[in-house]
């Protein structure tokens, strides 16, 4: 009886010692993300998009044609479905 009941106690002790980990942890991943978003933390640069070639042009990927006589176009590459 006694023992039940230590032994209940003790689960719960432990129950809720892993839910506060858990808490805590997740408080802190907030606090990151809230720091990624604003505040004093240094702002993002934009990423830094190459230009968009031209459809003539020799595609940035580098692939050549298949009988490698020259560089894919843009268009007949990469740039086909766009
Ligand atoms: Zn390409």
């Amino acid at each position: 009886m006694i023992n039940g009941i230590r032994e209940e106690t003790v689960r719960r002790i432990y129950t809720i010692r892993i839910r506060k980990e858990q808490t805590i942890e997740r408080k802190a991943v907030a606090k990151n993300a809230a720091a990624n978003v604003g505040g004093e933390v240094q702002k993002k640069k934009p990423v830094k998009k190459a230009p968009r070639p031209g459809r003539n042009d020799p595609c940035p990927c580098g692939k050549m044609k298949p009988d490698g006589s020259r560089r894919l176009k843009y268009k007949e590459c990469c740039g086909k479905n766009s």
